[in-house]
């Protein structure tokens, strides 16, 4: 029995390549001390690997930004319009490759960054490669050789990772028309063969191809593709051993065409589907390794050592020990790193520290099982330990309320709706509200200036009391609203200024949920997320922002906007608790939610924003299950939306508005009023709404609030009446694309007031 890596978090415990990658982007390091950041950490996470007693170990799952970007600058697919970054000869290769990234704007050169997506279902984003229809391929970047080589000189042989030739195709996209990426195989497969080559004269023994997309829904020309690549590379390297590696989901209708790939060794996700494994070993070919994936490589809990012996042994009976490898399910990248700097017990109690397992701890869990599995000693104190953290997980006070539980369970079909329908509704809150036709308003957030985040700092220090912290809060956001006021804007906000991050600041005040100091993951490039940790039953003690909203609103005559997070963003962004659906977990938080609503309306806050920005993110990677996740996500918004009366108006807010697939689900939210992102494509994506006759209030961003630039009145009277063609008018509102709390004061103030000027144009010519 083998074990097996599939990626180590490559940001260091302590964020060392966030550090010395932004030093080095801002000209306060040199090139040296980066390249030295990268070889420190690669070392340690080799040696730390190899010393748990991990038989393969990755190399090159190390990246200064993204794996995918590392690929195309290895197999040498680099837009045009960097061409002229490689000529300047004071750049070296990383000042290319982070032109890519980041885009580069020095010696009269600016030329925008690659595109940025997420990756697959996680909360990580990669680079997307560009492709043209004749787009040629060359090995470029020698990073893939030189980190394995690097790993040799170390005395360790590692097995490289790659990002396979069919998965790297589908993750891009066509910048041209007229062709399909996929036909570009044909090009693409002599790199690989090249880059195989070179591997295979410094006697690389094992190197792992990755292919999630095996886990995704495929076309037919998918399919042949994976067929054509993997019997060329079986007949060009008989001998090589070549581990494909699949993760993030079943390999269903796909199973067959995997097991047939001539391959060395195939890895399967037995965390997301355990139910795979009797399908994959009848399948599989007589001489195939099987990785199976059993530590769950995308969360922080304890593996469950004896669910994880059973799949062991049901795959050892049909593969036996020289066959078998046992891995985390998919690269850990997507935990964080080291449970044991976590020593705040105020944050993070002891008794859930037991539960937890970091990537790490992930690591041994691997290599214990395999112990557990060659030894098959009951007794083995580390499987009854890991048996009494579960046990004792299962059955805690801490993480079971039976008043939760019972809430939830006695929902009726009243609860996810509000009294009267949207017309009605809208009636009543025309009345009631009074406001003008094209009103203004703002997503929410207002700047976070340094001095802002400066006292936060100090009040959680304790060089702040309580009440000098709410002083300096409650000055701030006087002068928000008599700014709001002065502008003319139609909808207040209060500004945010408390609140650290959307979720944290809601997480923090909500039962079940816990925090760690250092459990940073790598969302892109140098930027890392530290997302809350949802270990119980989740209610809400005390109300979270009735001070705030009702501080700012009897400051004014107009109406304040609450503000809240919606139970799905907080699920998503969240690491959340595997002991129950994620459905179950976001219906109690959507309760929770529920009681913040109410009671703003209660102290008379008669206008209430849900913010949803990551509905769309958690839709499942195939289409089947789409429809499941959307009632459960829809209905869990609509429980926290439908406690209040029809003239209280309810808001939601979403930072994109590519709704294709989804626009029918979006109005099922039945929001009053939705707000978009909408002025980066001119409008366009409003025309999704207009075709299916979106029924409520929308609000689409009349300006970008990702640039400092200060946008015109003439532009958004434009846009305006773009949105006013298509849209009824006595539907739409106006406002920015998100909130500005990254934004200065400055442009902020100069924007809402022609945005302002905008909507007055726009109301005059009615
Ligand atoms: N209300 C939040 C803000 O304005 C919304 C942020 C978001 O959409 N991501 O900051
Ligand atoms: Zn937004």
């Amino acid at each position: 029995m083998l074990t097996n890596n599939l990626g180590y978090p490559r940001i260091g415990s302590k964020r060392e390549l966030k550090k010395a990658c932004e030093q080095y982007w801002s000209g306060n390091s040199s090139i040296q001390s980066l390249v030295q950041t990268g070889k420190d950490i690669r070392k340690q996470n080799w040696e730390l690997q190899k010393a748990a007693g991990i038989d393969l170990i990755p190399s090159n799952d190390f990246s200064f930004y993204d794996q995918v970007l590392d690929l195309s600058l290895t197999v040498g697919a680099i837009p045009r319009r960097y061409h002229e970054v490689i000529l300047n000869k004071r750049n070296n290769e990383l000042d290319l490759y982070f032109a890519m990234a980041r885009g580069y704007q020095k010696d009269g050169l600016d030329i925008t960054a690659m595109e940025m997506t997420k990756w697959f279902d996680t909360n990580y984003h990669y680079i997307v490669p560009e492709f043209l229809k004749d787009q040629q391929f060359k090995l470029f970047s020698t990073k893939i050789i030189d980190e394995y080589s690097e790993s040799v000189r170390l005395g360790i042989k590692t097995k490289p990772v790659i990002i396979g030739p069919v998965s790297y195709l589908l993750l891009g996209k066509e910048k041209e028309s007229d062709f399909d990426r996929i036909d570009l195989i044909k090009n693409l497969l002599p790199v690989y063969v090249d880059l195989l080559k070179k591997l295979e004269e410094q006697h690389v023994e094992w190197v792992q191809l990755d292919e999630p997309f095996l886990s995704l829904d495929l076309t037919e020309k998918d399919r042949v593709a994976y067929k054509y690549v993997y019997t060329e590379l079986k007949k060009q390297f008989p001998k090589l051993k070549i581990l494909l590696a699949t993760y993030f989901g079943a390999l269903q209708d796909n199973a067959a065409l995997v097991a047939s790939l001539p391959v060395y060794a195939l890895h399967i996700d037995l965390v997301r589907s355990p139910e795979q494994l009797e399908r994959v070993l009848e399948l599989i070919l007589v001489n195939m390794y099987l990785s199976v994936g059993v530590v769950d490589g995308r969360d922080v809990w304890k593996n469950d050592f004896q669910k994880s012996l059973n799949l062991i042994e049901l795959a050892l009976e049909s593969v036996g020990h020289d066959r078998l490898i046992i891995s985390p399910s998919c690269s850990l990248i997507h935990s964080p790193c080291d449970l044991d700097l976590e020593t705040n017990e105020e944050t993070l109690p002891l008794e859930i520290k037991d539960w937890m397992a970091f990537a790490k701890q992930k690591i041994d869990e691997v290599v214990v099982l395999k112990q557990l599995a060659n030894d098959k000693d009951l007794a083995d104190p580390r499987l009854v330990a890991n048996f009494d953290s579960n046990e004792n997980r299962s059955a805690s006070t801490l993480i079971h309320n039976p008043v939760v539980k019972q809430r939830v369970a006695a929902i009726t079909e009243t609860d996810d709706q509000r009294h009267s329908r949207f017309s009605v509704r809208q009636e009543l809150q025309r009345k009631s509200l009074n406001l003008p036709l094209f009103p203004t308003t703002t997503i929410g957030s207002f700047p976070q200036t340094p001095e802002v985040r400066s006292w936060r700092a100090k009040y959680k220090k304790g060089d702040l009391s309580l009440a000098e912290y709410d002083a300096l809060l409650e000055a701030e956001t006087t002068e928000t609203i008599r700014f709001q006021e002065d502008a003319g804007i139609d909808v207040l906000v209060h500004g945010e200024f408390e609140r650290n991050d959307m979720v944290e600041y809601f997480g923090e005040q909500l039962a079940g949920f816990a925090f760690t100091k250092n459990g940073w993951v790598q969302s892109y490039g140098s930027r890392c997320v530290k997302p809350p940790v949802i270990y119980g039953d989740v209610y809400r003690p005390a109300p979270m922002t009735v001070r705030w909203a009702a501080y700012a609103q009897s400051l004014t005559d107009k109406w304040v906007k609450g503000m809240l997070t919606g139970p799905v963003t907080i699920l998503q962004w969240s690491f959340v608790r595997n002991d129950q659906p994620r459905s179950e977990t976001c219906t109690q938080i959507a309760l929770a939610i529920r009681d913040e609503v109410n009671d703003l309306e209660s102290v008379g806050i008669k206008i209430i924003q849900i913010d949803e920005p990551a509905i769309r993110e958690g839709l499942p990677l195939r289409k089947a299950d789409w429809q499941n996740y959307l009632e459960w996500a829809v209905r869990a918004f609509r429980i926290s939306a439908s406690g209040v009366k029809d003239d209280t108006q309810i808001h939601t807010h979403m930072c994109y508005s590519e709704f294709n697939d989804i626009i029918q689900n979006i109005a099922d939210m039945d929001a009053d009023v939705i707000t978009i992102e909408c002025s980066r494509s001119q409008m366009e994506l409003l025309d999704v709404f207009a075709d299916f006759k979106y029924p409520n209030e929308i609000g689409p961003g009349v300006y970008d609030i990702h640039s400092p630039r200060v946008p015109r009145k003439e532009e958004m009277v434009t846009l305006l009446e773009k949105a006013r063609k298509v849209i009824p008018a006595s539907q739409l509102w106006v406002n920015p694309d998100c909130g500005l709390k990254t934004r200065h004061w400055e442009e902020t103030k100069k924007a809402l007031t022609e945005m302002v000027a905008a909507a007055k144009v726009l109301r005059e010519s009615v």
